[in-house]
């Protein structure tokens, strides 16, 4: 798997990670008064399980970076807009060009970097 595509995978895990910790949260489904169908959400939550495995299996290290990350700021991976860091605000050094080729995490926060357009 390519640092690319690693990384869109894993912020698709985070957006699964978010909506389950969304819809599982009683006070968003009375806010909303959304009926959640429980089925879809195990389906849901299969999905999120499965890609976990993929991303653990193809870089351990990566993923359990994520995983403590995540424990510590509800998210183990941001975005990156107008060169700041998104998790902690910080202005990236002007060497931090977008890449793809690996997996960058910001020198500050220590949180995993994605440049999307
Ligand atoms: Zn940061």
């Amino acid at each position: 798997m390519s640092s690319r595509e690693y990384l869109h995978k894993l912020y698709l895990l985070q957006d699964l990670d978010l909506l389950l910790q969304q819809v599982e949260d009683p006070e968003y489904t009375a806010k909303t008064g959304l009926e959640i169908n429980e089925e879809r959400i195990e389906l849901i939550k299969q999905r999120r399980d499965e890609l976990a495995r993929e991303l653990q299996k193809a870089d351990p290290i990566t993923y359990e970076m994520y995983e403590k990350l995540k424990k510590r700021y509800g998210r183990g991976i941001t975005r990156v807009v107008d060169d700041m860091c998104t998790n902690c605000f910080v202005a990236l050094p002007s060497s931090m060009m977008k890449t793809e080729d690996r997996i960058e995490t910001c020198p500050n926060c220590g949180i995993i970097l994605i440049w999307l357009d």
